[in-house]
């Protein structure tokens, strides 16, 4: 019987610790996204994890935004100030790329974050 019993309690905590591993993995990847906002409109929401080329494009002007290997980067604007261009790949949670001129923002939502900044959240 306190054997049954001992291996029915190991069973319950291995499904939950599994669980709970499973809830943290999709959790983290579901969250993962990036917006593109265009005054302050939001214009599409993508998912970090795929691969993919979005070109802005509206009377304001022109900007290629590309999503690869669950980081962003603008690499294509026809703005004045390339500051948009310029800016570094992103890829941790909050981090954005604006491109003033276009009033466009791209911003990391649900993403990872630092390792000092796990504990906050
Ligand atoms: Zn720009």
């Amino acid at each position: 019987m306190k054997k049954k019993d001992l291996i029915l309690i190991l069973v319950l905590v291995l499904i939950s610790v599994a669980g709970l591993a499973a809830a943290g993995f999709l959790q983290k990847d579901e969250g993962a996204a990036v917006v593109v906002t265009v005054d302050r409109q939001e214009y599409g929401r993508y998912p970090l994890s795929e691969d993919r080329t979005i070109e802005v494009s509206d009377e304001a002007g022109r900007n290629v935004i590309v999503i690869k290997n669950g980081q962003v980067d603008v690499t294509e604007a026809d703005c004045p100030d390339k500051i948009c261009v310029d800016h570094a790949i992103i890829r941790y949670d909050h981090e954005t790329i604006v491109c003033l001129p276009h009033k466009l923002v791209v911003e990391i939502v649900g993403g990872d974050t630092s390792d000092v900044d796990v504990t906050t959240r």
